[in-house]
C-alpha cells in the first residue's frame, strides 16, 4: 500500500460552530487553536505550547469532528492516520510509518496529527491488540521519541482518539507526551436536541416533527447515530416522493438506526 493511502492530508473547512453542544471541550481545546495560530508567541515566552491531547469517548461521539474542527478554526493542515494502520505484520513496517506521518506534519507545520484509534498501537504491553509483539513495541517506541523530539516552535499538536483509555501504555500519558486528556460523552437530552438542529438546518421539517421529542426519545444515541437517523427520515421521504420530513419519518428512522445500532445496553440513560 502506498504512503498517500495510509495518511490522510487535509485542508478542513470544519468550524466549532459545526458541533452541537460540548462547549466545555470546545474551550478546552481552543487553547490548541491559539497555540497553531501563533506558534511562536509561545516560544518568544519560553513557553512550551500543548503538544499531544488525547480524546477519549464512545464510538460516534464526535471526536474526529472535534479534530477536525480545531485545524479549520487555526487554518491548518489535518493529517489523519487510524493506530491500525500502524500495525504490520512486518518488524520495522509501522515505525517507518511513524516517522513518515511526523516528517509530513514538520514539512506542513503548523498542522495537527491526528490518531484514531489510539489504543491499536498504544496499548499497554501484554493487552492484546494486532501484530507481533516487537513490531508494536517498536511502533511505539518511535512515536513516543517523535513526541519527544519534535520543536515546539513548529507548531505540531498531536490530537488522538481512543474509547479505552485505560488500555495506554503510561509512556504515553507522561508529561511533554500526551499528557492533556479530554472527555466527549454520548450527548445528554439537551445536546441531541441541538445536534438534530444542526443536522436538520438544510432540510424542511413538517410542524410535527418535533426535535425536542425526538431527542427525548434517542437516549443512548451518538452524535453520528442522531446524523444518520436525520439522513434515514430524509430518505424516507424521498421514498414518498416528498420533500418535507414528518414526525412519522422521523419515527421510523428512529427505529431503523435503533435496530442497526451495535450494542449499547450500557449506554441506555
Ligand atoms: P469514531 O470514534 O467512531 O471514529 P468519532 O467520535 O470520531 O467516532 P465522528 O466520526 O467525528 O465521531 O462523528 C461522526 C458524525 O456524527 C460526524 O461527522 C457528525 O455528522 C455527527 N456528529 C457527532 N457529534 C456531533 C455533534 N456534537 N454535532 C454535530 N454533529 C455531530
Amino acid at each position: 500500500r502506498s504512503k498517500a493511502k495510509i495518511i490522510e492530508a487535509e485542508r478542513p473547512t470544519t468550524r466549532f460552530s459545526d458541533i452541537a453542544g460540548y462547549e466545555g471541550v470546545k474551550q478546552e481545546v481552543s487553547e490548541i487553536v491559539d497555540f497553531l495560530r501563533n506558534p511562536g508567541r509561545y516560544a518568544a515566552a519560553g513557553a512550551k505550547g500543548p503538544r499531544g491531547v488525547i480524546m477519549v469517548g464512545p464510538p460516534g461521539t464526535g471526536k474526529t469532528l472535534m479534530g477536525r474542527a480545531v485545524a479549520g478554526e487555526a487554518s491548518v493542515p489535518f493529517l489523519s492516520v487510524t493506530g491500525s494502520a500502524f500495525v504490520e505484520m512486518f518488524v520495522g513496517v509501522g515505525a517507518s510509518r511513524v516517522r513518515d506521518l511526523f516528517n509530513e506534519a514538520r514539512e506542513r507545520a503548523p498542522s495537527i496529527i491526528f490518531i484514531d484509534e489510539i489504543d491499536a498501537v498504544g496499548s499497554r504491553r501484554g493487552i492484546g491488540g494486532v501484530g507481533g509483539h516487537d513490531e508494536r513495541e517498536q511502533t511505539l517506541n518511535q512515536l513516543l521519541a517523535e513526541m519527544d523530539g519534535f520543536d515546539q516552535s513548529s507548531g505540531i499538536v498531536v490530537l488522538a482518539a481512543t474509547n479505552r483509555p485505560e488500555a495506554l501504555d503510561t509512556a504515553l500519558t507522561r508529561p511533554g507526551r500526551f499528557d492533556r486528556q479530554v472527555t466527549i460523552p454520548l450527548p445528554n437530552q439537551t445536546e441531541r436536541a441541538e445536534i438534530l438542529a444542526v443536522h436538520t438546518a438544510d432540510k424542511h421539517l413538517a410542524p410535527d416533527a418535533d426535535l425536542q421529542v425526538l431527542a427525548r426519545g434517542t437516549p443512548g444515541f451518538s452524535g453520528a447515530d442522531l446524523a444518520n437517523l436525520v439522513n434515514e427520515g430524509a430518505i424516507n421521504a424521498v421514498r414518498d416522493d416528498r420533500t418535507t420530513i414528518t414526525a412519522d419519518d422521523l419515527g421510523a428512522a428512529r427505529d431503523r438506526v435503533l435496530l442497526g445500532r451495535r450494542d449499547t445496553s450500557n449506554a441506555l440513560l
